[in-house]
């Protein structure tokens, strides 16, 4: 990394107001009709995403499976055949191009498990891990793998498709998992259906997975934790979606509105139209230095919140400066965080960029590596650029 280090961090928990005169530094279309008077605060990234488990059962057309090739398909030992489909159904979308190396394993709650966590921790001042899939609830396990988590120093929260949240959740939140993420993506059985894959697209069993969702959804507000819906609006035609969401579900259920960076501006028109039929009003921007992911939070009429989540082109100054996606249509999510997988022969791999899964790295050497070292200063100043 080139330029001077600034010896800045912000604990963890904190997070710093946006200096009027700084807000130059950040510009985005969905700050258009945000005004001065909106606060911007800056927060540290210190999440790692750690992949538990490979298997679905959903097969969305548009799944990104975390960067790994779904295990079902692909043979452990064959990287050079690994496929982006296959037969079960399922996708990965950049699998055919993003140079990984392993499928991903299940994530066992041992002391290699314990060990990444720590080493990773203690390299980039992590305090919370995000599991995914896969569907993390499909793992047996994963009562075991939050309390482990949480040992290890980690409060933990899932991303989940809600097909087995009545069955995995309780378990989870007596062990210590404090949010629950549900991704929707279909309010009906046809909207549903419509992004399965072919063979799958059936609208009785796409009715069974909304049931199953509307039930983890129901069981994991009675038990107290943080629940959200996460819902991608591609364009204008998904903007009723979430206003059948919001009359649906108790304000309980905290709704947030995710853009398709693979729509641009169709989806972004669609969500300044579902804002303005909302009659919603900016409340907060929230930044969190050193990823690409941020948060516009509104106030709807009946004092209910709604989030937008966005994207902000960060690209790590090293590692993304020779990388052959590098141009605003290719490279999709730009620098989003640390991602953690183990491969069938226990080996944890760490990676930061699921576009780009030939940069994996075993986690011993990730932790000594120029990577680590780009990643921890990138940080720093981005907060420093946000906020100084
Ligand atoms: S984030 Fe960086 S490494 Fe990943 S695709 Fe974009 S430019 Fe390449």
């Amino acid at each position: 990394m080139t330029g001077p280090t600034p010896a800045r961090s912000l604990p963890p928990g904190h997070r710093l107001a946006m200096p009027k005169e700084q807000r130059h530094m950040f510009q985005h279309r969905a700050l258009r009709n945000v005004s001065d008077d909106v606060p911007i605060h800056v927060s540290m990234d210190r999440t790692l995403r750690v992949k538990v488990i490979d298997a679905c059962g959903m097969t969305c057309t548009f799944c990104h499976n975390e960067g790994t090739p779904v295990s079902a398909d692909n043979h452990p030992r064959w990287p050079e055949r690994f496929t982006p489909t296959g037969p079960s159904g399922r996708t990965s979308l950049y699998a055919a191009t993003n140079g990984a190396r392993f499928t991903s394993a299940p994530v066992i709650p041992d002391e290699a498990f314990r060990g990444a966590l720590t080493q990773l921790r203690d390299a980039l001042d992590f305090d919370e891990v995000h599991l995914t899939g896969g569907e993390p609830t499909l793992h047996p396990k994963l009562p075991q793998i939050v309390a482990l988590a949480r040992q290890a120093g980690y409060s933990a929260s899932v991303t989940s498709n809600g097909e087995n949240g009545v069955r995995s959740l309780s378990g989870c939140v007596d062990a210590g998992l404090r949010h629950v993420n549900f991704s929707i993506f279909g309010t009906t059985p046809d909207e549903l259906a419509q992004v399965q894959s072919t063979r799958f697209r059936v609208r009785a069993l796409a009715a069974r997975k909304i049931e199953a969702l509307e039930d983890s959804i129901r069981v994991a507000v009675s038990l107290g934790i943080g629940v959200r819906a996460n819902v991608v609006i591609p364009d204008h035609t998904h903007v009723q979606r979430v206003h059948r969401l919001l009359e649906k579900y108790s304000p309980r259920l905290s709704v947030r509105i995710l853009t398709s960076l693979a729509d641009g501006d169709a989806s972004l028109d669609a969500v300044d139209l579902l804002l303005a039929e909302l009659g919603a009003v900016p409340q907060e921007v929230r930044l969190i230095a050193g990823t690409s992911g941020f948060r516009i939070t509104y106030q709807l009429p009946s004092g209910r919140q709604l989030v937008v989540k966005h994207i902000r082109s960060l690209r790590l100054p090293d590692t993304c400066t020779g990388c052959r996606f590098n141009n605003s249509v290719d490279c999709h999510e730009g620098y989003y965080g640390v991602r953690l997988y183990r491969d069938p022969d226990g080996t944890f791999h760490v990676g930061v960029c699921i576009q780009r899964m030939d940069l994996c790295l075993p986690v011993e050497e990730f932790v000594d590596s120029d990577a680590c070292t780009e990643i921890r200063k990138m940080r720093e100043q981005d907060l420093h650029d946000l906020t100084a």
